[in-house]
Order: structure tokens, then C-alpha cells, then sequence
């Protein structure tokens, strides 16, 4: 018979083997985690700001939003308040936030809030909805404490739109990357050097194994106002499975709203696919549906999965993505497919 001290002995033996086996079965071995993806060079000082959470033992949701502010408060040319404005000259702010629970939430046109992605969160934690728009979304921000900022362009906002208004041409402008720019992280920026976009959007898995993300954008500089893109619509530019992974997107909202691409990138991971092939995959999907606007359009994917992988893959040349875990901190190259 065996008796107590045996079996605690047998246990002490064969726990951590069967814990073994489990994450075996699980196909979970040799995870990356915490580790956080965000889109574009500017990804960089955005993981840093994630990492400080993520590298204390801290939940994915307080690491993506507290990045996703770190590049609202700057002077960008498309996220935050200093973003470029609509062609009436307001500059509206989409965001959204997915936690691990599917918990969501997104404001989509706001005006004068710093802070979107805060205002995203509170949507999803104080209220029973998950999308916000326009005055709505701004009464409620207020509501809840935050300032309501001075609505006046940035002095880089100002120049770029006052030379839009010389041809008030209605062709938003989107990351089709000036591919004459040296250097592989340099096509996005116009000619003249500034950058033309840098919609962010970011996923981590914190040391619980938790996923989450955030987008944080001012849209497409110059498009119609009250337009709304890709970046607050959950499935679109953002998506979290818990089981799965996460992914997120940046480019032309209306061809990724048109494939609910960041779902279909999340299905095709749970199907199997490497992050980088589920997000070809959804590539494929856009160009195949109108081969020739393809050509003239940008949209990158970016995704994570549960064993910390990640990848992109993008219509053409240009999108980058920067990646911080424990093993790594370092801006890549997407590829892309024409
Ligand atoms: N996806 C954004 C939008 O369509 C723009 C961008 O990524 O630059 O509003």
C-alpha cells in the first residue's frame, strides 16, 4: 500500500511532468511572453512605455493602453490631437480596446480629447455599449473627467492643410509609401519629409499569458468629416481572442472594414497558420477583390499568437512594425505581396 509520504514523494516526481505534458498538448512550449507588437517605427517608444507594465508582471490591457497614450501625446501627424485634420479642418480621433475576456470598447469621431483610447476604455468598463461617436463619445469623455482640449490644429497640422486647401482635392491620403525614400524605415514620410501616417496599433500577451490591444489613430488626413475607419471597429482594426491571439491593422480602414480583417487574421491563426500567413491570407482576400485599386492602396496586418509568434505582411513595400519581449527589442520589415 502506499502511504502518504510515498505518495507526496510520487507526486513531487510526476506533477511537473504531467504539467509538462499539458502545455505539450497545448502546443505552448518555449512561449515568448510578456511580449508586445505595435505598428510602424514609432512602435518602438510605444513598447517601451508597454514594457514598463509588461515587464513588472502587469495585466496586457493597462500595457497597450499606456502605450497607445504615450504616442497620443505627441505631435503626430496621425494619431492624437495633433494629428492632421478632416477637410473641414477638425481633427476627429477613432480608438478602440480589446481585453482578454472579449471585454471592448471605442470612441469613433471625437473631438478635442487627448486621450481616445482612455476615453475607449472607460466605454468598455462603465457602460453596457461598446462604440462611442462623435458629440456623444466627447459629453461622455467629459462625463468621466477628461479635459476638453482646445480643437486648434498643430503647427504642422496647419501647413499641411492649408496646402490641401490650395487643390481641396477629396483623395484622402493613406500609406502609400514614397518608395524613392533611402533607407528600409523610411518610406513613410512624403517628399518633403513628414511622416503621412502612423496609425497605431498594438497587441501584448503580459506573464499571465493574457492578450490584449489597443488602436489609437486621427484617421485619414483630409477625408470627409464624420468618415470612420478601420482603427475603432473591433474585427476590423482591431481584434483578441484569448484562446488564439490578437491582431491589428493600419492602412486604407475601408478595404480592412470590407474583409473584417483583423477577425479573419485571428481565424485563420486558429486554423492553424503561422501569424505571418494569416496575415497574407487576409492580404490576399483585399487584392483579390480589386487587383488594380489594390496597386494603388496600402494595408499591413499585423498579428500575435498565444505562444508569443508574431508577424505582418502588407499589400506593398513600406510597413514596419516594431516588436519588444524579453529577447528582443527591434523594428522589421513586413513583407508584402505586390
Ligand atoms: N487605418 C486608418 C484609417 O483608415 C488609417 C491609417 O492606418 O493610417 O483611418
Amino acid at each position: 500500500m502506499i502511504n502518504r509520504r510515498k505518495f507526496l514523494q510520487l507526486s513531487a516526481i510526476t506533477a511537473p511532468l504531467i504539467a509538462a505534458k499539458k502545455s505539450l498538448a497545448n502546443g505552448l512550449e518555449g512561449t515568448i511572453k510578456p511580449i508586445v507588437v505595435s505598428t510602424w517605427d514609432s512602435g518602438m517608444a510605444v513598447n517601451a512605455e508597454a514594457w514598463k507594465i509588461l515587464s513588472k508582471k502587469g495585466r496586457a490591457l493597462d500595457a497597450v493602453e499606456a502605450g497607445a497614450m504615450q504616442i497620443e501625446n505627441l505631435i503626430n501627424c496621425c494619431v492624437g490631437l495633433g494629428g492632421y485634420p478632416d477637410r473641414d479642418g477638425i481633427v476627429t480621433l477613432d480608438s478602440c480596446i480589446m481585453d482578454e475576456h472579449a471585454n471592448c470598447g471605442a470612441v469613433a469621431g471625437i473631438e478635442r480629447i487627448k486621450h481616445p483610447v482612455s476615453v475607449a476604455r472607460k466605454v468598455m468598463e462603465k457602460t453596457p455599449h461598446v462604440i462611442l461617436v462623435g458629440a456623444g463619445a466627447q459629453q461622455f469623455a467629459v462625463e468621466n473627467g477628461f479635459t476638453l482640449e482646445s480643437g486648434e490644429l498643430s503647427e504642422d497640422a496647419k501647413k499641411a492643410y492649408a496646402e490641401w486647401l490650395k487643390t481641396s482635392e477629396y483623395k484622402p491620403v493613406i500609406n502609400i509609401e514614397n518608395k524613392k525614400t533611402n533607407g528600409p524605415f523610411a518610406p513613410n514620410f512624403f517628399q518633403d519629409g513628414t511622416a503621412n501616417h502612423d496609425t497605431m496599433g498594438l497587441v501584448a500577451m503580459d506573464s499571465m499569458s493574457n492578450l490584449s490591444g489597443a488602436v489609437t489613430t486621427s484617421g485619414m488626413a483630409f477625408k470627409l468629416h464624420g468618415r470612420v475607419g478601420d482603427s475603432p471597429i473591433i474585427g476590423a482594426g482591431l481584434f483578441v481572442d484569448n484562446e488564439i491571439g490578437a491582431a491589428t491593422s493600419s492602412g486604407t480602414g475601408e478595404e480592412v472594414i470590407r474583409i473584417c480583417g483583423t477577425h479573419l487574421v485571428v481565424e485563420f491563426m486558429r486554423q492553424g497558420l503561422s501569424p505571418e500567413m494569416a496575415c497574407k491570407k487576409a492580404v490576399q482576400r483585399i487584392v483579390k477583390r480589386d487587383p488594380a485599386k489594390a496597386k494603388t492602396l496600402q494595408v499591413g496586418f499585423l498579428a500575435l499568437n498565444k505562444k508569443g509568434q508574431y508577424g505582418a505582411y502588407a499589400i506593398q513595400k513600406g510597413f514596419v512594425f516594431s516588436v519588444k519581449s524579453g529577447n528582443e527589442n527591434k523594428i522589421h520589415e513586413s513583407k508584402f505581396l505586390i
